[in-house]
C-alpha cells in the first residue's frame, strides 16, 4: 500500500511562512511588495489560466482590497508571497488575457496537484472569513490578524479570538472477505456507489464515528479500524480522514435513510465494472483501490482507474 496516495487538494507543497503571521510589519512590506501575488476567489470561484491556477498582481487590485486588511496569508512559493483574496462579487473582476474565475469543482481533476492544493486551502480560508465576520460570543464585528488566521472580536471587554475550523468527516471502507461495502446516494446514477462518510460528533473518538455512521447508514458492525490517508475538502470546510474497517456482521438494513442503496461489492464484481468507481484522485477511490489490490490483481494492472476528479455539468 502507498504510504502517500494521489489524493487531490492533499500533499500540497507550499511553505507556509507561519513566522510571517506574528510579523506585522514583515507582512505588511510583503503585501505591498511587487512580487506578492494574490489568489482571488470571486462570487466563489477560482482564477484559471491554461488549465493552471492564475494570480492577481497589485496592480489588478482595487485600493480597497489592497488594503482592507483581508488579504490573507497563504504561503511563499518561489519568489512570492501568495494571499488568498476574496473579490467584491458585485463588482466584475479585471482579469487579464488568458484569465478566467470557474468554479473550483469543475476544474479540481485539471489543475496540476500543487495548485488544486492551494486554490483549496485558500478556499477554505475565505469561506472560513466569510463565516466570521462577527464573533461568537457577542456578536460584535470580528477584525483579521496573526495574517488571516484569527478572528479577533473588537469589542473591549470581549476580545474573542477565533480560529480556522475545519469539521472532522470520516470515511470508511468496510471489508468482509473478498467483498467490501459501498452505498448510492439518492442523487447517483443507478451503478455508481462508493465508500460509506459521515460528519464526526463532539464527544466521539474517529474510530467510534466510523462505527456509528456505518452502523447508521447500514446497520453493519465494524471491529478494527485502520487508519489510511485524508483529503481536504473545502466545500466548505471538512477534512475527510479515511479508514479501512473490518465488518463483524453482514446483514444490510438502511437504518437512516440517508443512502439510497448498499451493498457487498466483490473484486470480482469491480474487475467486471459492474459498478462505477468515485474519481480515481478521491480518498474513496484510494481507499477501494488499497484493499482491491490485496487480491491477485490490481486496478491498475486491469486498466480500472475510476472517472477523473471532474464534475463539471
Ligand atoms: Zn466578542
Amino acid at each position: 500500500m502507498s504510504s502517500s496516495p494521489d489524493i487531490t487538494f492533499a500533499g500540497g507543497e507550499l511553505d507556509r511562512a507561519t513566522a510571517l503571521r506574528d510579523d506585522p510589519a514583515a507582512l505588511r512590506a510583503e503585501l505591498q511588495s511587487s512580487t506578492a501575488r494574490f489568489v482571488p476567489l470571486w462570487r466563489g470561484q477560482c482564477l484559471i489560466q491554461n488549465a493552471a491556477a492564475s494570480y492577481f498582481v497589485a496592480e489588478q487590485l482595487t485600493p480597497g482590497e489592497a488594503e482592507s486588511g483581508n488579504p490573507i496569508l497563504l504561503g511563499r512559493r518561489d519568489e512570492h508571497c501568495l494571499f488568498a483574496l476574496n473579490l467584491d462579487p458585485e463588482t466584475e473582476p479585471g482579469v487579464r488575457a488568458g484569465q478566467h474565475f470557474e468554479e473550483l469543482r469543475h476544474v479540481m481533476g485539471e489543475l496540476p496537484a500543487g495548485d488544486a492544493a492551494l486554490v483549496a486551502y485558500a478556499r477554505a480560508m475565505l469561506n472560513w472569513h466569510a463565516r466570521h465576520a462577527h464573533c461568537g460570543v457577542c456578536g460584535a464585528p470580528n477584525q483579521s490578524q496573526a495574517g488571516g488566521f484569527v478572528m479577533a472580536c473588537t469589542r473591549e471587554g470581549c476580545g474573542h479570538r477565533s480560529f480556522p475550523r475545519l469539521d472532522p468527516a470520516v470515511i470508511v471502507l468496510v471489508h468482509a472477505g473478498d467483498a467490501c461495502l459501498l452505498g448510492r446516494q439518492p442523487d447517483w446514477p443507478d451503478d455508481r456507489f462508493s465508500t460509506i462518510a459521515g460528519f464526526v460528533e463532539p464527544g466521539e473518538g474517529l474510530e467510534d464515528a466510523v462505527r456509528r455512521e456505518v452502523h447508521e447508514e447500514t446497520n453493519i458492525r465494524v471491529g478494527a479500524c485502520r487508519y489510511f490517508a485524508s483529503q481536504p475538502w473545502p466545500f466548505p470546510a471538512a477534512l475527510m480522514i479515511g479508514f479501512h474497517g473490518a465488518a463483524q456482521s453482514r446483514e444490510i438494513h438502511l437504518n437512516d435513510g440517508e443512502l439510497a442503496a448498499a451493498r457487498w461489492v466483490t473484486r470480482q464484481e469491480i474487475a467486471d465494472r459492474a459498478i462505477t468507481l468515485p474519481p480515481r484522485t478521491s480518498v474513496a477511490f484510494r481507499l477501494i483501490e488499497s484493499w482491491f489490490d490485496e487480491g491477485n490483481v490490481s486496478l491498475r494492472e486491469l486498466g480500472i482507474e475510476g472517472p477523473p476528479l471532474k464534475l463539471r455539468r
